[in-house]
């Protein structure tokens, strides 16, 4: 998989694995600056949280609208990257001035509107120029995008283990150091494209890709200008189904951060040999199994593909929800078995997020990829917009759905007239979820495939 791949497919990766060490930097430290260095409550804590997360992939349709029409992707990712820095830098100082709410407010909040317009710009023009190195019908998208995507994992697998290090010591006057190594990474990001992407990122011809509509080559400028066809409406359609179905993926992948983090929390035995594992580490668990089986998968399509076996993407997708459903119903099943107060292995939770690892390899890079085949190349950055919104949805619909973990003590939730009286009620909601996107998805690959005409 490694192996003959364009040069530019690792400027990408580099670009993107430090630009995600700094969002996912940030991210980890940032309910606890909030609770504790700002003095927030939980309850609003949690809203901005979800607000902040949703906002950051509600952007990108603009940064790709923006792109597309009038700056291209490598200028709309610079600047992207500066406003992201900015906003890091913007943290470092609120939280340099902690004590003084009146100035750390005020900085925080712009810290956050600019990594959220900043991220807008960035996230869509990297992604769309991993698939802008090949040509149209290349069979290796599939993997570049595997390879790009073992980028984003590298970057957030080492922003815990560095900026919370950093940050979260237990004194609120640390922080800042967490934000100040998140604002290095994106420096870097923006140090390593600046400097390297006149010479590497080219189409098979060697054209420069990634340039504003006045500056393209011939060829590109042809392909942006013809009108768009019949086909062309129907791939779009396919990318809009898609986003739709992956809304229920991440929503329930996202749990990750909010419930499954309660859980690890609270019902969770996690002592090993004397020694307890803190409940972010499981945090962790995600990246690393994305990078330990990314090759693996990519290994296994290329073989299916000699026999002509191989499924097509929005299959591979469906497959992936249903990976999702199988981890839910695990630790639905785990929960199940034990009395109240007893707390289960945390191996229920590892293979839990195995599994989840595994369902979202067969769904995020393909998708990535299926997007980027299926775009014409006159909205390919738009369009890489729209696939990122379902996140955004789905991020905000991850907090709804956490709202239904049952505390004791408290009225057992209805959910559509469904009582959640425990937590194996809780996550069965997921599993029930889940499997019913894939089911359906699964049942609509039929008709799907018609519509991509030849793209798989
Ligand atoms: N974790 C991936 C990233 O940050 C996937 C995000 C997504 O599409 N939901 O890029």
């Amino acid at each position: 998989m490694l192996k003959a791949h364009p040069r530019g497919l690792y400027l990408l990766f580099a670009t993107e694995m430090w630009e995600r060490f700094s969002y996912y930097g940030n991210r980890a430290l940032l309910t606890l600056f909030m609770l504790s260095a700002l003095s927030f409550d939980k309850h609003f804590t949690a809203a901005l949280y979800g607000q902040y997360t949703g906002l950051v992939f509600l952007t990108p349709l603009i940064g790709g609208y923006i792109a597309d029409r009038f700056w291209g992707n490598r200028r709309s990712i610079m600047v992207g990257g500066i406003l992201m820095a900015a906003g890091q830098f913007s943290l470092f100082a609120a939280g340099s001035v902690y004590q003084q709410l009146n100035l750390a407010i005020p900085l925080f909040y712009l810290g956050l509107g600019l990594i959220i317009l900043g991220n807008g710009l960035f996230k869509p023009n990297i992604s769309t120029m991993v698939g802008q190195l090949y040509s149209a019908q290349d069979q290796r998208k599939d993997a570049a995008y595997t390879i790009f995507y073992m980028g984003i994992n590298l970057g957030s697998f080492m922003a815990p283990l560095i900026c919370g290090t950093l940050g979260d010591t237990g004194n609120p006057a640390d922080f800042r150091w967490g934000f100040f190594a998140a604002g290095t990474g994106m420096l870097l990001s923006l140090l390593i494209f600046g400097l390297l992407q006149n010479r590497y990122l080219r189409d098979p011809e060697g054209h420069a890709i990634g340039m504003a509509p006045a500056q393209r080559s011939q060829t590109q400028t042809a392909n942006h200008q013809e009108p768009l066809t019949r086909a062309d409406y129907d791939r779009m359609l396919v990318i809009g189904v898609i986003s739709f179905f992956v809304i229920f993926f991440w929503a329930a992948f996202e749990q990750a951060g909010v419930s499954l983090t309660f859980f690890a929390n609270e019902s969770l035995d996690r002592e090993i040999m004397g020694w307890t594992v803190p409940t972010s580490w499981f945090q962790s668990l995600n990246p690393v199994f994305v990078l330990l089986f990314a090759p693996l998968l990519a290994q296994l399509w290329v073989k299916l593909a000699k026999h002509d076996r191989e499924p097509a993407s929005p299959t591979k997708m469906a497959y992936g929800l249903l990976l999702l459903a199988a981890g839910f119903l695990v630790i639905a099943q785990a929960v199940d078995q034990v009395g109240p107060g007893v707390k289960i292995s945390l191996f229920w939770l590892v293979a839990m997020y195995w599994l989840h690892s595994m369902g979202e390899l067969c769904l995020s890079p393909i998708g990535l990829s299926l997007v980027n085949k299926l775009a014409p190349a006159k909205f390919a950055s738009l369009l890489m917009g729209v696939w990122f919104l379902s996140t955004a949805a789905a991020n905000w619909f991850a907090g709804v759905l956490a709202g239904f973990y049952p505390e004791a003590g408290k009225a057992a939730p209805s959910f559509l007239g469904w009582q959640i009286h425990s937590l194996n009620d809780f996550f069965m909601l997921f599993v029930i979820m889940s499997f019913t996107a894939g089911a359906l998805l699964l049942l609509t690959t039929g008709q799907l495939q018609k519509r991509m005409h030849g793209v798989n």
